[in-house]
């Protein structure tokens, strides 16, 4: 029997992934309570043989407003929604809360972390399929982002995680010229694809698949990481763990559907991986952890009755280059 594989990436980017969307001043306690929950998540992977990605913002990495400005890009984004760019962003607000924006003490404890993978969502949170943006610009990006890992922390980044998962060919093809080896795509489904042209059908779906099947199996052979015709390996999402927000009857349902796939990953051999941001435990956080560890749970028993094993994008891609250098 082929051995499935349960992987989890994580979008570590606190404001830097929604200074578009709330203003700081109102999210403090919500990001003070997800910088706590961080190290309870990291415990509970611990105790369960869990690796994970990390795909952390390169801005997180700095420790100060000051340090923040030695590891500015040659070439800032021109989005034509300039609200988009951290750089204006930033320009305004210097006076903003560190703790909600600069993390490198949580990203030394994820690296002392066993199985634990610290991985890109690129530097400023770039949005590769904005209009006005150019390619060179999403170049100069990841360059950075490479460059504060590997000045801060001696890391050699591998795997990339494309914030609001936009992407397309090109912006893949520079991640590669770049040095990363692993993305997490988005899912086949019609509902999942080209995100950054949402609608409101589109989100009926993908709510509703949160709680039924609507689309396809959301597991996959592995053969199909290693032959993207991108070259890359590309690890596409199967689920985003949408958090615990209030007490309803849909957030168990949408636990239980989440086992139910990562049981039919594990019984077909496949790929199932699950996905969120750390911050979305900033709220109903015990009940969060709790969901969690239910999930975590169910893999044990996937990994005894079928032998499902976990891998982060990093061990998977290193999986990938042995059994090449083998064959
Ligand atoms: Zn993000």
């Amino acid at each position: 029997m082929r051995n499935s594989i349960f992987t989890i990436s994580l979008d570590f980017e606190l404001h830097w992934g929604r200074f578009d969307k709330f203003p700081l001043a109102a999210e403090r306690d919500y990001y003070q309570n997800a910088r706590l929950a961080i190290p309870k998540i990291l415990e509970l992977f611990e105790a369960f043989g869990i690796e994970a990605t990390w795909a952390t913002v390169g801005m997180l990495f700095a420790e100060s407003w000051d340090e923040w400005k030695d590891y500015l890009p040659s070439d800032f984004p021109t989005y034509t929604n300039t609200n988009l760019s951290a750089f204006e962003w930033a320009a305004n607000n210097m006076n903003a809360d560190p703790k909600s924006l600069f993390a490198p003490e949580l990203i030394k404890r994820i690296i002392n972390s066993p199985g634990q993978e610290i991985g890109s969502h690129t530097f400023s949170h770039y949005y590769t399929q904005e209009e006005g943006q150019e390619l060179s610009q999403f170049r100069a990006d990841l360059k950075m982002a490479k460059k504060i890992a590997k000045e801060k922390f001696g890391l050699c980044l591998s795997s990339l995680v494309f914030p609001r998962n936009q992407y397309g060919p090109e912006s893949i093809a520079i991640c590669k010229e770049e040095g990363f080896e692993a993305f997490r795509g988005n899912p086949s489904d019609w509902f999942w694809r080209a995100p950054e042209k949402s609608n409101l059908l589109k989100k009926v779906f993908r709510t509703g698949d949160t709680l039924y099947a609507l689309g396809n199996r959301t597991s996959y052979p592995l053969e199909q990481v290693f032959n993207d015709p991108s070259g890359m390996i590309n690890l596409p999402a199967s689920r985003l763990l949408r958090p615990y927000r209030q007490p309803s009857i849909f957030n168990q349902r949408r636990i239980q559907r989440i086992m139910e796939e990562m049981t039919l990953a594990a019984k077909n051999g496949e790929v199932y991986h699950l996905w969120w941001h750390p911050h979305n435990f900033g709220a109903y956080t015990s009940e969060n952890l709790s969901f969690l560890k239910v999930i975590l749970q169910h893999f044990k028993g996937l990994e005894e009755q079928y032998g499902m094993q976990s891998y982060n994008m990093l061990s998977l891609s290193g999986t990938h280059k042995k059994v090449k250098a083998v064959s």
